[in-house]
């Protein structure tokens, strides 16, 4: 469900800062309950320069900025707030929102949540990101493990800004190579392939090389494709790769090494909109494209070709794209932190 965007305007930005101010105090645990909430909105109306009274407007937010924010935060009187206020009521709605959306408000874009603390960026928003340190890179690094983070642009801020929770630069320039391969700047329908092979090849020799005990990479072609509808493009993204696994894998095997395959979402798994009983919709003859993420669980596929029953053969079900550090480090040979969420191994 679309919601039409806040019309700019002095009115409009005065409440936008109104709010966020409140979700903030809300987020830093400043505020707890509903009558707090009450007299904060009152006090930061007047603070901002606001009316304090809600207009009623609705505003159209990023999905992703939401789905991180809802994963993120557990605050139940911000969720409640931001059902209220804006009407949100689920993330399965704002997923139909699409990738990466933010809505203008005069000329600066709008997210639930800053999502780049180095440039500010988006000048407009309403929950600051969680601090999060002590990541994988960070404890890798520490214990002395060589790594190397690769992607084509479109995702290279995926294995390494994100990667390090929200953190710019290397932990560690000896122990850690990050390489961008530039993508193609046409769209990607056009350009099904995107830069895949040219991330299969230096992974390839990076693996030859034995240089790093850990390499991440993206491929960005099931997302970036996927986003645009065209089902003979995706066809030909996904058999792309096909053909890169498959290669990398014959690297791992080479080389002794083990590879784990996942995905944060889905998107060409899930080519057709469909109605509420599971049927394809059709729009003017066909089925309707779907242009966003979809929903089906993520597969976690661990290939271990040197396994000598370190754990058992099922992995853990249920689990999400948080227990992946956990179990590149238990294959790694190391304890995962305490606080770390569980990996999906379950080790003998
Ligand atoms: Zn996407």
């Amino acid at each position: 469900m679309r919601r039409p965007a806040i019309p700019p305007g002095e009115a409009a930005l005065a409440r936008l800062r109104r709010e966020a101010l409140m979700i903030n105090a809300i987020a830093q645990g400043m505020l707890s309950t509903t009558a707090d909430l009450a007299t904060q909105s009152a006090r930061t109306g007047a603070a901002a320069g606001g009316s304090g009274a809600s207009t009623g407007d609705r505003l159209t937010l990023s999905a992703e900025a939401l789905l991180t924010y809802q994963s993120s935060q557990t605050d139940k009187n911000t969720r409640n707030l931001w059902e209220s206020q804006f009407g949100l009521t689920s993330g399965t709605q704002m997923l139909e929102n699409g990738h990466r959306q933010v809505t203008t408000i005069e000329g600066s874009n709008l997210t639930v949540m800053e999502y780049d603390g180095d440039t500010h960026a988006p000048s407009h928003y309403l929950v600051n990101p969680p601090e999060i340190d002590r990541t994988m890179g960070e404890y890798l690094c520490a214990s002395g493990v060589r790594q190397l983070a690769i992607s084509e642009t479109q995702k290279f801020g995926h294995v390494t800004y994100f990667f390090n929770g929200n953190r710019s630069g290397k932990f560690n320039d000896k122990l850690e190579d990050y390489i961008e391969i530039r993508s193609d700047i046409v769209p990607f329908e056009q350009r099904p392939w995107m830069k895949a092979a040219e991330i299969t090849d230096a992974v390839i020799s990076a693996i030859a090389s034995g240089k790093y005990g850990m390499i991440r990479l993206n491929f960005a072609n099931g997302d970036m494709v996927g986003h645009t509808g065209v089902y003979q493009s995706v066809l030909v993204a996904v058999e792309t790769l096909d053909i890169c696994v498959r290669r990398i894998r014959e690297a791992v095997d080479a080389a002794g090494g083990v590879m784990v395959i996942t995905a944060d979402h889905g998107n060409s798994d899930d080519m057709y909109e469909h109605d509420k009983k599971g049927n394809v919709k059709m729009e003017d003859g066909r089925p309707a494209r779907k242009t966003s993420h979809s929903l089906n669980p993520v597969p976690c596929i661990v290939y271990d070709p040197g396994f000598k029953g370190e754990y058992t053969p099922e992995l853990k079900t249920g689990l999400g794209i948080s227990s992946i550090p956990a179990t590149c480090m238990e294959l790694l040979g190391f304890v995962p932190p305490a606080d770390y969420d569980s990996g999906v191994l379950n080790m003998k």
